[in-house]
This record gives C-alpha cells, structure tokens and sequence, in this order.
C-alpha cells in the first residue's frame, strides 16, 4: 500500500483527535526513522523525549525478546523477577525511597495527587486539601492531570475538573508565596517545563518553594516525566539543581519505548497503603524487563556523560542559527531539552525540515523543540545543523 492508502485507512477508523504529520513510519535504525517509501529521517524528537538510547538497540531488543518467552504479565497480586531488578535501579538512580510503577506518565501524576492528599488527611483528617500548580504547565490528559495541567484551552470542555487546583506563576516565588495557605497539601511543577514551551526553573525558585514546602510541611511533587532520564544533563533534573522533591515523576524515557512511567517518594511520602492504589498492568515483567535494561544501558553506554557533552557542541551551534537567521530569536533549554524560539509558526519550520529528513516537534506555538535521542555524536549534530539551515533558510523566503 502506498504512504496515502494508510494514512486513509487509519482516518477512517480512528478517532481525529491528532493532526498527523503525513508520513508513514516504519521502522527505526539508530537514531534514523524511515518511512514506508524508503526515506530516511534523522530524528531530534525521539517519539517525545522517549528513545532515548535511539532506535533497535541490540541489548535492549534481546533483553525484551528474553522477557516474552519468559513471562510477559501476571498482575500485581504475585512478585516478579523484574519488577524486584527495576525497582532498585530506579530507586538508586532517583535518590527515592519507594517506587510505584504506572503505565503512562498521567497516571504516575495520578499516584503523586493522591500521594499529596493522602499525606495531609493523614495528618488533618480532613478533606479540603488544596494544590498549587504552574501556569503553562503539562501533566496529561486525565482528569486528574488535567486538573493540574495550567492551560485553560486544555481544560474548558471538561469542566467540572478536580477541586482544590490553584496556578502560579513559574519562576516567580512570591506568587506562589501568595497561595500557599493552611489548606495546602502540594506544590507541583515541571523542573523544565516541557509541552509549555521548554523554560528552565532557576535555582533560586527551585530552593525557594523547597523551603516554603519546608516551612509549611507540604510536599513538593517534581515532574520529571520529560526533563528527567538523564536528559537535561543529571539522571534526574533535580539533582542538577540540588533541589530534592518529596515525590517524582517519571514516565517517557524511563522504559524507551516501552509505556511505563513511575511515582516515586522518599519514606515520609510514602502513605500510600494496600487499598489505596493499583493497576493491573503497572510495572508488569515485561515493562520492569524494559526498564531494568534502560537502566543498565544508561550506565554501560554512559549516556548523561554524552549528554553533557555534546549538549555544548549542540547549544553552541544553537546559538550561531540566533545570529544568523532573522527568524530566529533566541534559543532556552538544558542539556538535550532545548527550544528554538522563532517569530514564525513553529510547525513551519517543522514541515520544511520533514522535507529535508529532519523530525522536529513544537513545543507551543513559537518554539521548536529539540529532544534527541541521548546518544547522538556531533556527526548527528552537523547534520542535523544543516538540515536545520536549509529549512530555516526555506522559512525566511
Ligand atoms: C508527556 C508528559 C506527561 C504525560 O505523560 P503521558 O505518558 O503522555 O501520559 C506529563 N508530564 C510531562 C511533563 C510530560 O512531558
């Protein structure tokens, strides 16, 4: 069938809810996509910050293969092998005392709402408790991520949403000062916030609401479901900030392609108990046997090393594109999670690069998002720089 034949079958049987880029993909190599007519694509999207060890990885696809002859799903009413192994590695990579393994990374945000409510009823009784959120934030689609998603587009079709929600500004201390009252049980934010349009926190806000948590014992939730991984320069952003939260999200890059994500806490957030919470799929053998290998990989193949360096080589060449095209006003990000902003539509840049064989995605209507795979060299650098010129030099015409 032809590239058109299957993106007409599938319009035709799923629901529109994406506008779909019009290629057909079909397999991976690398950190190379092709679609069903052969075209190569270097890929600086990674299926959203999720591949991060690229694509077809031998010791990653073995250890999968191994898990499905083994064992692929028992529930959660028995132990596993993997889920014993991916435990503690995620556990020792996080810093975190208890890991509770989710299928998505809206429902590790599920888990760490519950976590901060459960938290304070345990020590009020009470069931009024309140969370502070981030303006331009993202944390899924469910109601409950929706909730403390800080986009009012997003939301309004939905309403009535969770109670209690209430949004600050990112970066600016005072106006989450202003809403932290006796009621609160959270503060919850995006170390970098990804979909929002790739804005670094700074230091000073990160160990300001760590005291204001501190101050008032609230929780603060750190969501790390895009920036952690290793992809903003540290295992997990808060460590490069040394700013430790009392739960964590992880979900994208923590299973590279397989869907798993996690809620993470240290022993004082840990109240959850048999009753509270489940899933009948969650860090199943065959997502852990993912998760467990990602685990090992990140270490063998030293992957927050490359990621350290070779984002200076990337945001250097980054910052020559401000200089040289009109088009382009600045660039914001950390390590390999960076945002080009134009004073253009992002997703013209991104349908001119597709043309080139470049994947890019937006992030907002203004930025384009760069979030390779983890294990580019500057080879991949290069070419995706000129690749990123034509289209930019297209853009301008
Ligand atoms: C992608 C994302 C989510 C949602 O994760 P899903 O796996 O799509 O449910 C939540 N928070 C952040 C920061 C994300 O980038």
């Amino acid at each position: 069938m032809s590239m058109n034949n299957y993106m007409e079958q599938a319009e035709q049987y799923l629901l529109h809810t994406y506008n779909r880029y019009q290629i057909v993909l079909e397999k991976g190599e690398g950190v190379y996509l092709y679609d069903t007519n052969g075209k190569k694509y270097l890929d600086f999207a990674a299926g959203i910050a999720v591949n991060a060890l690229g694509y077809s990885n031998e010791e990653y696809k073995t250890a999968l293969k191994n898990q499905i002859d083994l064992l692929m799903h028992t529930s959660n009413l028995y132990y596993n092998v993997p889920m014993a192994e991916a435990s503690k590695k995620l556990a020792k990579a996080s810093g975190f005392d208890r890991v509770f393994f989710t299928n998505s990374g809206t429902e590790a945000i599920e888990g760490a709402i519950k976590t901060a409510r459960k938290y304070a009823f345990n020590k009020d009784g009470k069931t009024d408790h309140e969370i502070i959120a981030m303006k331009h934030s993202f944390h899924g689609r469910s109601l409950g991520a929706l909730s403390v998603t800080g986009n009012p587009h997003y939301q309004e079709a939905f309403k009535p949403l969770i109670g209690g929600i209430s949004f600050a500004d990112f970066n600016d201390l005072d106006s989450v000062k202003a809403l932290v009252n006796e009621k609160t049980c959270a503060i919850l934010l995006e170390p970098i916030q990804g979909e929002g349009g790739i804005y670094p926190a700074t230091k000073e806000f990160m160990e300001g609401v760590r005291k204001l948590c501190d101050a008032h014992d609230i929780l603060l939730i750190f969501d790390e479901i895009q920036c952690g991984m290793g992809r903003c320069g540290s295992m997990f952003a808060w460590q490069g900030y040394g700013v430790k939260p009392d739960v964590m999200t992880c979900a994208k890059a923590l299973g590279c392609g397989v869907p798993v994500g996690a809620f993470v806490m240290s022993q004082k957030a840990a109240v959850l108990v048999p009753g509270d919470h489940g899933t009948t799929y969650g860090g199943n053998p065959f997502a852990c046997a993912a998760v467990s290998k990602v685990f090992d990989l990140y270490e063998s193949e030293n992957i927050v090393e490359n990621v350290n360096k070779i984002s200076v080589y990337l945001n250097d060449k980054l910052d020559s594109l401000v200089e040289k095209f009109d088009c382009v006003e600045g660039r914001r990000g950390k390590g390999l999670m960076q945002g080009l902003i134009l004073n253009k539509p992002a997703n013209d840049l991104v349908l001119k690069a597709m043309e080139q064989g470049l994947i890019l995605i937006t992030a907002g209507t203004n930025v384009v998002r760069i979030v390779p795979p983890l294990v580019i060299t500057k080879e991949h650098v290069n070419e995706m720089i000129e690749k990123l010129e034509k289209s930019l030099a297209g853009l301008q015409e």
